[in-house]
């Protein structure tokens, strides 16, 4: 009896080691960049391919403008931005259909709603206020506790995660990035103008790399990916051999 306890108490051991070992090589990794240049569709392959969560920083910014248009919160009193942010609670919960991870606000999927132009237009401004930065932060943070996380965004090699093992800067021709976008939209809305996107691209990039906290910027340590002449497949490719040098 003695002995059966030993050998299953031994087998224990190894087989902890085993998972501790596993664990530990699961590492973080960002992707930042400039306003649709493909940081999404890079960091939900990627995460696919590595057997990683992936998780879009953006849909939190998104889903928190979404709360505060619904509600008509004036974000210029900073009391008000407190006292709404108290309000909303953010989840995101895998969609076996679609293959992805959808944001719900306070327990409503808002994936789709959220990619609307008129979220697009306010979302940049909401992004820059301190308190939404503070919140959107602390729990991106806490979701890359246990690593094995692909996060995208503007900020997260730079801020949420600065000691990330592998850092990615996406930038892609301006051209590109209008061409791809106003695709995406006009699917849902033909009336959307190349000019609407185009505007709105340049102005969110305004904001998001001028404003006062977190600034979109290249971490020092990031890797460039300009992905203008790449197909998705190849960039794939590019940051799955990067990220397995460093499994
Ligand atoms: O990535 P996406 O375009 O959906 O992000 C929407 C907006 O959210 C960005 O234009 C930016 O203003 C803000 N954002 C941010 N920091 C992040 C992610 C997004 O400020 N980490």
């Amino acid at each position: 009896m003695a002995f059966l306890f030993g050998v299953f108490k031994n087998l224990f051991c190894i087989f902890a080691q085993i998972i501790s070992v596993l664990e530990e090589k699961k590492i973080i990794i960002t992707i930042d960049g400039w306003s649709s240049c493909g940081k999404s569709t890079l960091a939900k392959q990627l995460a696919k391919k590595l057997g990683y969560i992936y998780i879009d920083s953006g849909a939190m910014y998104r889903a928190i403008t979404l709360y505060f248009l619904r509600n008509h919160v004036d974000w210029t009193d900073g009391k008000e931005v407190t006292e709404a942010l108290s309000n909303i609670s953010l989840e995101f919960e895998y969609n076996p259909a679609s293959d992805k991870s959808e944001i719900l606000l306070n327990g409503e999927n808002v994936e789709y709603v959220i990619r609307d132009l008129v979220i697009a237009e306010k979302v940049s401004d909401i992004a820059a206020i301190k308190e939404v930065r503070a919140f959107a932060v602390t729990q991106q943070q806490k979701m890359g506790e246990k690593k094995g996380i692909v996060m995208d965004g503007r900020d997260i090699g730079t801020v949420v995660f600065p000691d990330a093992a592998l850092k990615i800067f996406m930038t892609a021709d301006n051209a590109v990035r209008v061409e791809r976008r106003f695709k995406e939209l006009y699917d849902k809305n033909p009336n959307i103008t190349i000019e609407e996107v185009k505007s709105n691209l340049e102005m969110r990039d305004y904001i998001d790399s001028h404003r006062e906290i977190s600034p979109l910027k290249k971490a020092d340590d990031a890797i460039i990916l300009d992905n203008t002449m790449l197909t998705e497949k190849q960039q794939l490719d590019m940051a799955v051999s990067w990220a397995k040098g460093l499994i």
